[in-house]
């Protein structure tokens, strides 16, 4: 994990926020590679979830909803973390995961172990956020930024089964930022304040349930390993029944072994008709589906396949990240799927000289219309191509002396570093098959 971190601090993926003031816990900010390898995994959700079916539409719903959603959803009585405090070294400690953390005073042992501990009785904390709206704080009303995007699907079902003309079986998929007081450490992007989910709701006729959790289990299970994840890392967990949510008749985790052990990455989760009960009671409006042909009337229950974009760039990165040795000197490369790699070819001239930036821009210009390309001429060729490694971009093409005679580039490969001749017009061609064949990692399992 140290040197993943590392490579996103160095490369500046992804880094510590607010770090002109010293940071603040668990919140980090993604630089220009880490959007677009995040942006690439979202496109791929969205692609699966969205562009290839007929049966799922798209939300966005607001971030701050009217309060009565979180009694109503349950969150304002049970979405808490059971808290201890320290009075002697002034730190809070998650009550249930005492036996990972470490105690503030030294030589560091658990909370609690230390001679001079003092531990409060534990308490039950709320992690969601709260604001006020309103020009006062105190004739304000309260409200809490949105700890999962989930529950604005549930309050815009009746308004999109009327304009989607859909029935069920159909979903109901967005993606977007929620908020979690966590106090956890949080292991980098593993576990922070805010975070990206990709969630969607698949509501269905209640005898359809057990069949549609089957389904979205197998194909959430196949996304990660479509991404090129590498199967032996990943698994799927069912909860222990005393483990389960209130809302859930079943739920299983898609696990990633991560540097810290196996860990989730997304919850799959059967909710029954909870949701959607919870909130036509505490509204007073009707959240049904009426069948006009067989006159039947029903609650849909809800299969929900609840991702975070956060732990699924963690995920890609830890399988990625691998260190060779090319002509004795070490390398660091992310051996990313192509179609997640930031940037997808670099375009190198040999030197600055010769007419070889121009004829490589002209190159570039042609490339950058399907790709996400990057021009480099600064510094050696071996240099360049090791700081497209770090990055994980799958192809480079550089321009030398032969190009202006011949109009050839060299095409180079980041997994297996070959190096192949190919005429300038026939590029786009290469590198599209090349970038459309089948991917597999080529780090052992
Ligand atoms: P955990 O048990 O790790 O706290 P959870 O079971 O509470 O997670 P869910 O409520 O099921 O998480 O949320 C769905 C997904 O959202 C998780 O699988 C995870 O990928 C992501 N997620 C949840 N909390 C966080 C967080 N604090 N930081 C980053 N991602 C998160």
């Amino acid at each position: 994990m140290d040197k993943v971190v590392a490579l996103c601090k160095r490369r500046g993926l992804v880094f510590p926020a607010s770090e002109i003031y010293g940071g603040i816990a668990n919140t980090y900010d993604y630089g220009h590679y880490g959007v677009l390898l995040k942006r690439n995994i979202v496109d791929a959700w969205w692609q699966a979830m969205i562009e290839d079916r007929d049966d799922v539409v798209a939300l966005d719903s607001a971030i701050i909803q009217h309060p009565k959603t979180w009694a109503a959803s349950g969150h304002l009585a049970g979405f808490t973390d059971p808290l201890i405090d320290c009075r002697k070294c002034k730190k809070r400690f998650r009550a249930d995961h005492v036996e990972e953390l470490s105690c503030g005073l030294k030589p560091s042992k658990h909370p609690g172990e230390h001679s001079e501990c003092d531990l409060t009785e534990q308490r039950e904390f709320n992690l969601m956020f709260e604001t006020t709206v309103g020009p006062v704080k105190e004739g304000g009303t309260t409200v809490y930024l949105r700890p999962e995007t989930a529950q604005g699907i549930f309050l815009d079902f009746k308004t999109v089964l009327g304009f989607a003309r859909r029935k069920p079986p159909f979903g109901i998929a967005q993606v977007g930022k929620s908020f979690r007081n966590e106090i956890t450490p949080g292991n980098f992007i593993f576990r922070t304040l805010e975070f990206e989910q990709m969630e969607m709701e698949f509501f269905v006729p209640p005898d359809e349930a057990h069949q549609w959790y089957e389904h979205w289990l197998s194909e959430r299970m196949r996304w990660y390993t479509e991404l090129g994840i590498r199967s032996s890392r990943l698994r799927l967990r069912a909860h222990d029944p005393d483990e389960l949510s209130h809302y859930s008749s079943g739920t299983s985790d898609v696990e990633y072994l991560f540097p810290i052990g196996w860990s989730e990455l997304e919850g799959v989760a059967n909710r029954g008709s909870f949701d959607l009960t919870a909130h036509a009671q505490h509204s007073g409006e009707k959240l049904e589906y009426f069948d006009q042909q067989s006159g039947e009337r029903y609650v849909p229950h809800v299969i929900e396949p609840a991702a975070g974009v956060g732990r699924a760039v963690l995920a890609v990165l830890c399988d990625a990240y691998d260190e060779d040795e090319i002509g004795g000197e070490k390398r660091t490369v992310l051996k990313l799927h192509p179609r997640l790699a930031p940037v997808k070819v670099a375009i190198l001239p040999l030197v600055k000289k010769d007419g070889q930036p121009e004829l490589a821009r002209e190159i570039q210009k042609l490339l950058r219309r399907r790709w996400t390309t990057e021009y480099d001429e600064g510094g050696s060729i071996g240099k360049r191509y090791r700081r497209q490694d770090e990055i994980g971009t799958p192809f480079g093409v550089t321009v030398d002396h032969q190009t202006l005679q011949d109009r050839t580039v060299t095409l180079r490969d980041r997994d297996t570093l070959e190096q192949a001749r190919v005429a300038i017009d026939d590029l786009i061609a290469t590198i599209d098959q090349r970038m459309n064949s089948p991917w597999r990692s080529p780090k052992p399992d």
